[in-house]
């Protein structure tokens, strides 16, 4: 059964299938082994290169010099008043792919892990809105480049387009997965029918049109070995506020992506949180199979900073630092039917950001980022 469905979808990595299955044989669900085999073909691509002393760094170095990977003046902070990238996602279609199958389905929170395991997985979110280009906070990616640690980056669809270089970067480095963070940071809670497809679809569209543009560049065509590591899908989705609601869960597990929160939140988009603040929030929070969320958008105020407060005490405590896909298949996911930020319901506000901005915001917002540099009020728009 496994077999039928590996040919029906386009594997670039027998390690994947193996992986996939063992996750889904270990829930019981034999029947449903393959679906999971077949649904993220993104999950634990960098299983291959798990840890920084066996990344493979030869797509990076054949594509970019130091020099253009590093950090660059400027680009951190999200410029406003810019719409050149507010239209949609040109129409293509669709890497294959399957619904989540039903025990995957939800909001997965953390994963269980086998006594003694200790990892945990950083995300980055890099959001943007309409009416801005979002920042690109490259003192994070160095910082982790420098020190070998892997992270999940959700991206939103629109600063896949507006940042294609550094898209084409990321994607190229297996120290980072790669992941969905809507189109257009819409409160999902709020959309339906195709205003909810597009959210989620977009960045879809967008990540596989980056793909198709850079395996045509030459010096990917010289580097075939690594090219085949690079996921062809984003198997992995984050709701922007971290808000859902039963209809838009379903549409995102419907799309064959996995649906990820977090339960470590360092707080990052309030500008008031301090560099000591984020790290002392990660040293806390964090357990074996934590996910901890961050921005690295330049709403991540001191984040640059926080990380290397934060990481080398982990490191000192026995933590391995992999990606949400490899933590996924070291355990077995914590799903909850809900989203929020620390206790249920608490991104369930910003269905009414826009009033919420008028009577002046929290000083707090939740760890998605309601509140980062200019708001985000533009983006809510009031059910169809
Ligand atoms: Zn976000």
């Amino acid at each position: 059964m496994r077999q039928k469905w590996a040919c029906w979808f386009d594997f670039s990595k027998a390690a994947s299938a193996s992986l996939l299955a063992a996750l889904a044989m270990r829930a019981g669900a034999a029947a449903l082994a393959c679906m999971a085999v077949a649904l993220p073909a993104g999950w634990a691509q960098a299983q291959a290169a798990d840890g920084a002393a066996s990344r493979d760094t030869r797509l990076l170095q054949s594509c970019f010099t130091p020099a253009d990977l590093a950090a660059k003046g400027g680009e951190k902070a999200p410029r406003k008043g810019q719409r050149g990238f507010d239209g949609p996602e040109p129409a293509r279609t669709l890497r294959p792919y399957a619904p989540v199958p039903g025990h995957l389905r939800g909001a997965i929170r953390r994963v269980k892990l086998p006594p003694g395991q200790k990892l945990v997985a950083l995300t980055l979110d890099l959001c943007e809105q309409p009416g801005e280009i979002a920042g690109y906070d490259g003192a994070i990616i160095d910082y982790l480049r420098k020190e070998g640690v892997k992270a999940t980056l959700f991206i939103g669809g629109k600063w896949l387009r507006s940042h294609e270089t550094r898209a084409r970067q990321l994607i190229a480095d297996p120290l980072f997965e790669i992941a969905n963070h809507a189109a257009a940071h819409r409160n999902l809670r709020l959309l339906t029918g195709k205003r909810l497809r597009e959210e989620i679809e977009g960045p879809q569209r967008a990540y596989e049109a980056v793909h198709e543009s850079f395996a045509k560049a030459q010096c990917v065509r010289s580097q075939t070995q690594a090219w085949t590591s690079v996921p062809q899908r984003m198997a992995l989705f984050r709701f922007p506020f971290g808000a859902c609601n039963k209809a838009s869960l379903d549409a995102v597990n419907n799309a064959g992506l996995l649906a990820i929160q977090w339960d470590v939140s360092t707080g990052d988009p309030w500008p008031g949180q301090s560099a000591k603040a984020i790290a002392a929030e990660i040293l806390r929070g964090t357990r074996p199979g934590s996910i901890v969320i961050g921005h690295a958008n330049g709403r991540g105020f001191n984040t640059a900073a926080a990380l290397p407060l934060a990481i080398p005490k982990l490191k000192a405590q026995g933590y391995r630092f992999v990606t949400v896909s490899e933590l996924l298949a070291a355990g077995e996911p914590e799903i909850v039917s809900s989203c929020y930020n620390l206790k249920p319901g608490d991104t369930d506000r910003y269905d009414n950001l826009a009033t919420a901005f008028r009577r002046k915001l929290p000083k707090r917002p939740a760890a998605d980022g309601a509140k980062g540099a200019g708001g985000w009020s533009a983006t809510v728009k009031k059910k169809p």
